[in-house]
């Protein structure tokens, strides 16, 4: 199974599989339909997730929910958006940059939200725009999302400063990556241009570079205050289990 995903991946463009997937999911959520592990987007629950993965080296089982399409990182983003800020009931103007399938249409019906999406070409962005080059006025977001988008962003650097020059003072961002967690320093090299090469080095062949353990402190040094937060510590074993939503989490303020 995790094979076909794998391929599957691989073959067809993310707007087909999203097509593809919005017919299918509904189908396969019916079959996986059980108690063992429940999505904290949706709510739905299944005997398992289904595995995801473009690699062999990203592939994991019970990872993507068969209704909503989260990942783990998306089930604990949405915890942590819930319990710990005020995202859900604040009047909060947001930008959410590469508008995830599981989230935008939830964000978009939050009375509460002045919500726009941007992206470089997605069909269901409402503004397209480069994240090097953000058409939007200093200081007018009170929190930005935008995740893994940066590891694919030639300079990534620009774009840190864009999202910071975009939040209001006291805003926040989630800006999730992919992060080698055993490097300490970030690999990039921008000679590094075929594609099986930088799936060797970067895990995907659209990615430029891998984010190390100094991703924290290259938003620092554009302005950012970096919050470490394991917010996935806070969760018993069983939780975990649960959701499956462990990964890495930090907050970015504009402090
Ligand atoms: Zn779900």
């Amino acid at each position: 199974m995790q094979q076909i995903i794998r391929i599957l991946l691989k073959i067809f463009p993310r707007p087909i599989l999203i097509r593809i997937s919005l017919v299918l999911n509904k189908v396969i959520a019916l079959f996986l339909i059980g108690n063992k592990v429940e999505c904290t987007v949706c709510k739905g629950k299944f005997r398992k997730f289904l595995p995801y993965g473009y690699t062999k080296a990203t592939s994991r089982k019970n990872a993507l929910c068969p209704r909503c399409l989260s990942l783990e990182r998306h089930r604990l983003m949405y915890l942590y958006l819930q319990k710990e800020t005020s995202f859900f009931t604040d009047n909060l103007k947001v930008l959410h940059i590469a508008p995830e399938q599981c989230f935008y249409k939830r964000f978009k019906q939050l009375s509460n939200l002045d919500y726009t999406t941007g992206d470089l070409e997605s069909p269901i962005a409402d503004v397209h725009f480069d994240i090097q080059d953000i058409p939007f006025e200093n200081n007018c977001f009170d929190v930005v999302i935008c995740n893994h988008v940066l590891e694919h962003v030639d300079n990534d650097k620009q774009a840190m400063q864009e999202i910071y020059r975009i939040l209001k003072p006291n805003g926040f961002a989630i800006l999730q990556v992919p992060q080698a967690v055993n490097n300490a320093k970030t690999l990039e090299d921008p000679t590094v241009t075929d594609p099986k090469e930088r799936e060797r080095l970067f895990l995907q062949k659209d990615h430029v570079r891998l984010y190390g353990l100094d991703y924290a402190e290259r938003l620092e040094d554009v302005g950012f205050t970096v919050t470490a937060n394991k917010y996935t510590q806070t969760f018993s074993v069983e939780e975990i289990k649960r959701y499956h939503s462990y990964s890495l989490f930090h907050n970015y303020s504009r402090l």
